[in-house]
């Protein structure tokens, strides 16, 4: 059969060398053990977590290298892509600080670009007709029906599907035949031509996992469809490439298209980049462990961490205990220290699932906020809320004066020990709702409605807003005991059964009263911070 003849009729027009794509897009002036390393996702909308945990790994190899960490869209299949979602991917990876040098949306060196596989069609074709003149790549007119009842026979024999040996009816079509379905104007798809024995195991080093026995490839996949787009196979074997990647790192869901990415690097005559298959992340379900699952699990998107607003620094530090073994010994002796500054290595990455706990996060999340200063987590809070607070929040925070001095308050920055109460943006503002408007009551009083009335009464007496703490304590001590309550907390406990309660509890109810809540910072300071005539008024209304 002639193959340039063919690939003429398969492909016409004129396609440059290959050489020209070679020159165009030569290896880059790196130094020695640089590496090239890429975020490859379709446009579908959902970046999730698994994504983050990825791309921080390639982005700390390339970065801690003096390599190049780049955006690739793989947008070759139209029908899963989703308007906006290139913007929604580089929003969400920036907000965790991930900076790409080069890609879609980024810009920087245009040399490797386009970065969208959609404006790189005329290079896959150029790179199929190609491989139809060296004869690893025919035409296949098999239409759906006939390759669904070749699932179903095969399925039926329990023998693995697809389109390989025997079953590739297409694969020795001989050249009349194949100029025949032409001229009838039959769709074609172009496939491989595999070499690939499944008798033969490879011995393959995976740069995370290790050696590992990987089946050669027998599939004769599909690289260009009939509308002329490639495959993510063909695509992202010819990116790589061009774009001079050295380091593939990705989800190990992909681990089971490795031999057909191998044989097309083959096949095309390029040299393998490395690749390295990172576990994913699990989530314990009862006594089972299992994927986080889009349906399930709303932590899996990157969209639920910003929405409630995780600090940044909390998540990455997170997903790098997750992602290297020794991370979390460095960071307790270096907590202040710059994320970069710790070595990350791929070969301390794990090599099988990994469990991902948000209970783990919260924890990180409350070290990571108690160790900003009042004004850090305002502009923090301002940050989240311009984007996902409600109107009421936006307004607590033009208080800014006011704010600060709550914010010192519940973090504790100008005492001794710091407060670790916030965990969320959106939780924080929550727990601070209280300094600004008539709180929602969420304990309940432990005393009588007579009794409360009485030390509300008692209280509103003698306030007097210009009293320091130990004056105002002193007359809570006195209306404490004057009603029945132990105004010491030793004798209360000497003798418990000789009065109504002790001083703790009256200032609990007083507490109830002005914040809704059993449990807050020092009162007398929220007093302070709320003014006299507020707290007049929050202590009146609890009266009725
Ligand atoms: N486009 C693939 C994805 O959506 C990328 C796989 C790879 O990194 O090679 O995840």
């Amino acid at each position: 059969m002639d193959l340039n003849k063919l690939a003429d009729r398969l492909l016409p027009g004129d396609y440059p060398d290959l050489s020209f794509y070679e020159e165009k897009y030569p290896p880059r002036a790196l130094p020695k053990g640089a590496e090239v390393t890429r975020l490859a996702p379709s446009p579908t909308g959902f970046i999730h977590l698994g994504n983050l945990f990825v791309a921080i790994a390639n982005e700390r190899i390339a970065h801690q290298s003096g390599g190049v960490y780049y955006l690739r869209i793989e947008d070759t299949d139209l029908k899963r892509k989703v308007e906006g979602a290139v913007e929604a991917v580089k929003n969400a990876l920036r907000y965790f600080d991930i900076k790409f040098d080069e890609g879609a949306k980024i810009g920087g060196d245009e040399t490797y670009a386009p970065w969208y596989q959609r404006e790189r069609a005329e290079i896959y074709r150029a790179y199929a007709k190609h491989l139809i003149k060296i004869g690893r790549a025919y035409p296949c007119f098999c239409t759906e029906e006939e390759l669904s009842a070749l699932r179903e026979e095969q399925t039926k024999n329990k023998e693995i599907t697809g389109y390989y040996g025997k079953y590739a009816k297409c694969r020795d079509l001989s050249e009349e035949e194949i100029m025949k379905n032409l001229d009838e104007k039959k769709p074609f798809v172009l496939r491989l031509r595999s070499m690939g024995d499944p008798a033969h195991k490879l011995k393959f080093v995976d740069a995370i996992k290790g050696e590992i026995a990987v089946t050669e490839n027998d599939q004769d996949v599909v690289i260009l469809k009939s509308d002329g787009i490639p495959t993510y196979h063909f695509a992202h074997a010819i990116d790589d490439h061009l774009m001079r990647t050295t380091l593939v790192l990705r989800g190990e869901e992909w681990l089971a298209s490795l031999p057909i990415h191998l044989e097309l690097f083959d096949a095309l005559g390029f040299s393998r980049p490395r690749y390295g298959h990172n576990c994913s992340l699990m989530k314990q379900d009862g006594e089972t462990r299992r994927k986080l699952s889009k349906r399930k699990d709303p932590e899996l998107s990157l969209e639920f961490y910003r929405k409630e607003g995780y600090f940044p620094r909390a998540v990455k530090v997170y997903m790098l205990t997750l992602l290297n073994s020794n991370f979390e010994e460095w960071y307790l002796k270096n907590p202040s220290e710059p994320l970069e500054n710790f070595k990350f290595s791929v070969g301390k990455m794990s090599k099988s699932g990994t469990l991902f706990d948000l209970d783990k996060l919260n924890d990180i999340s409350k070290n990571e906020l108690a160790r900003l200063s009042a004004e850090e987590m305002y502009d923090f809070l301002s940050a989240w809320a311009e984007e996902y607070g409600s109107e009421e929040e936006k307004a607590q925070l033009q208080a800014r004066e006011k704010f600060l001095k709550a914010l010192d308050l519940c973090m504790g920055t100008s005492g001794k020990k710091r407060r670790k109460d916030f965990v969320t943006a959106s939780q924080a503002m929550q727990t601070l709702s209280y300094f600004f408007k008539l709180p929602e009551r969420t304990d309940d009083y432990r005393f009588d409605a007579k009794t409360c009335g009485q030390i509300f009464d008692g209280f509103l007496k003698n306030y007097d807003f210009s009293d320091d703490a130990q004056v105002w304590f002193a007359k809570v001590k006195e209306l404490a005991g004057s009603l029945g309550f132990a105004a010491e907390m030793k004798e209360y406990k000497a003798n418990p059964d000789a009065f109504r309660g002790s001083v703790a509890d009256v200032a609990e109810i007083l507490r109830i009263a002005v914040t809704g809540k059993a449990n807050t910072p020092d009162l007398y300071t929220i007093m302070q911070i709320l003014g006299e005539e507020e707290t007049r008024r929050r202590i009146k209304g609890a009266i009725s």
